[in-house]
């Protein structure tokens, strides 16, 4: 017998058609690529959402097409997402911070057809299109004042839309139609393609909005520092208009002072991003004596959450810090560490031990740590194992089939992630098995340091381990064996290396040894590397 319930396809563009209905004058507040604010409204997102999605029908772009977006938090950088996804197209966010030979590896590997630009990123732009034969149109988002004088074709967002008048009806697709994309480097060899689906992404949007999760409301003033080119900006884009939030956009500034100064004169209440930024942000209130009177909650994750960051926030500050965990693979949100009734009462050293952990994953995230034969361990907060995850947001497989070992026969999806479970269901990173590092929130491939430092003609072999760093949570030591008869120094492997990668990408320190440890199938052993220089300290500290 089936339910007598109606067919109802869950389509992100109808959270958008809902926040026009029911939150229509919100503010959308964002700092311009431009530089001065600009505030809009979910109404009018809405509306310059469908003129988006208009003028890509017009120019020939539609359903299953994936179309990069390469932009700041901006409401333009929203109302391209809506337009894309409103044409049955598929946004695909780019991360600028990578180097410009990537973001063109990623683009190919999607065949991104067209891409949506921010004025700052022109100079990627200009170095890959050449190198892109999928990518057709490039539309820049800004107005015909600010354009750029450019060698390539360019549209004007401003313009573009201003052709159309938004009379347009959104594309009628299945609800397991892929919506958006989102590259992920948090793995071994080339960066892997998440697929998100509309479904997936209106399903997390609920469940990142529950109470005890990011506990999204129109009542709130969300500041999503976390980009949108990261792990899906945490779901915000969507929960945020499905919950009628208003929210403030931070574009490119992200350094302290910028970031408090949004926060103050929008009076947000509850902001997300990586612990690099709080740094930055705490920094700036130790330095200036100010205050954060409005804001009440902060959610803190892409790395672990420092102690010191819990208690700074808690006790300085009276903001109620929620650590988070997730994953792109995850649409990002895998658990919060927001409390239970079992712990809320402790107080103290207590109850930081409790908020240092990862947290419970909410409804809609099943999760389990086993060990290499795959059996469950229990939930006793100390023995740990490979945390495993399955949900209706998590991924089942990388576009392109890469990956695959990642995933079982029962979708249990391996994050790479060592963990353990307590008896309330709170999760606690240990160790990471992958082998990557994440740097302010961004990841750097071993692998690819590795690669480059054998290239140097006195190198005979090297190792890259993360070390841990109090701004960038972990940087790289390359570790080296010199070739016989040759003494090059850390200046001449670093010199080597440099202009090769992403300036952040070079390590901060070069150690030579005469043996590195390898494995019985000749892996390098990272375990007892991480162990021999657990004491190193890096000049960058
Ligand atoms: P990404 O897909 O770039 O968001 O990276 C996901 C990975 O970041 C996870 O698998 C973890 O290794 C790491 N990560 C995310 N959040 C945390 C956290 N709160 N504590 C420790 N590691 C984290």
């Amino acid at each position: 017998m089936l339910g007598l319930m109606q067919d109802w396809p869950l389509l992100c563009h109808k959270i958008l058609d809902y926040a026009a209905a029911q939150h229509s004058r919100r503010e959308i507040v964002s700092r311009s690529v431009e530089g001065p604010i600009v505030r809009t409204t979910y109404g009018d997102i809405h509306a310059r959402a469908k003129r988006v999605a208009q003028a890509l029908d017009r120019d020939g772009f539609g359903l299953g097409d994936r179309i990069g977006t390469l932009g700041w938090n901006t409401a333009r950088h929203m109302e391209a997402w809506y337009g894309i996804m409103g044409v049955g197209g598929v946004y695909h966010t780019l991360n600028p911070r990578l180097f410009p030979d990537q973001i063109a590896w990623i683009m190919n590997h999607a065949e991104d057809k067209a891409l949506f630009v921010d004025l700052s990123f022109m100079p990627i732009v200009e170095a890959i299109a050449d190198k892109v034969p999928s990518l057709k149109q490039i539309i820049v988002m800004t107005d015909a004042e600010h354009m750029p004088s450019s060698k390539l074709d360019l549209v004007c967002f401003e313009d573009w839309i201003a052709q159309g008048d938004g009379d347009f009806a959104w594309a009628q697709v299945d609800e397991n139609t892929a919506s958006g994309m989102c590259y992920t480097s948090g793995t071994t060899g080339d960066p892997k393609g998440v697929v998100y689906s509309h479904r997936s992404n209106v399903l997390h949007a609920m469940l990142a909005s529950l109470p005890d999760a990011l506990g999204m409301s129109c009542n709130e003033v969300i500041m999503p520092v976390v980009p949108m080119f990261h792990a899906n900006a945490w779901g915000i884009a969507m929960s945020a208009p499905m919950t009628g939030a208003k929210v403030v956009n931070p574009g490119a500034a992200m350094d302290g002072a910028s970031i408090y100064e949004l926060l103050d004169s929008e009076k947000v209440t509850f902001t997300a991003a990586v612990p690099t930024v709080w740094l930055m942000l705490l920094g700036y209130l130790e330095e200036t004596g100010k205050e954060l009177p409005h804001l009440k909650r902060v959610v803190i994750g892409g790395s672990a959450c420092p102690r010191a960051m819990l208690e700074k926030f808690q006790n300085n500050y009276d903001v109620e810090v929620v650590h988070a965990w997730g994953m792109t693979e995850m649409s990002p949100l895998g658990s919060l560490g927001s409390l239970k009734p079992e712990y809320n009462h402790l107080k103290g050293a207590q109850r930081l031990d409790i908020q240092e952990k990862q947290g419970y994953a909410p409804f809609g995230v099943e999760m389990k740590v086993t060990d290499d034969e795959d059996k469950a361990m229990p939930w006793d907060g100390k023995t740990f194992g490979r945390l495993k995850v399955r949900g209706p947001a998590i991924a089942k497989g990388y576009y392109g089939g890469a990956g695959a070992e990642q995933f079982d026969e029962d979708n249990w999806f391996d994050t790479g992630d060592v963990a353990h479970i307590d008896e309330f269901g709170y999760m606690q990173i240990t160790d990471r098995a992958k082998d990557v590092i994440k740097s302010g929130g961004e990841w750097i491939s071993t692998i690819d340091l590795e690669n480059l430092a054998v290239g140097h003609p006195d190198v005979e072999e090297a190792a890259v381990i993360g070390i841990a760093h109090p701004k960038w949570d972990e940087r790289p030591l390359l570790i080296c064996i010199r070739k016989q008869g040759k003494d090059p120094s850390k200046e001449d492997i670093l010199g080597y290396m440099e202009g090769k990668i992403a300036k952040w990408w070079m390590p901060d320190d070069v150690a030579f040894v005469d043996e590195i440890p390898h494995t019985a199938t000749g892996k390098i052993q990272k375990t007892e590397l991480r162990k021999q220089f657990a004491d190193h300290v890096l000049p960058t500290v």
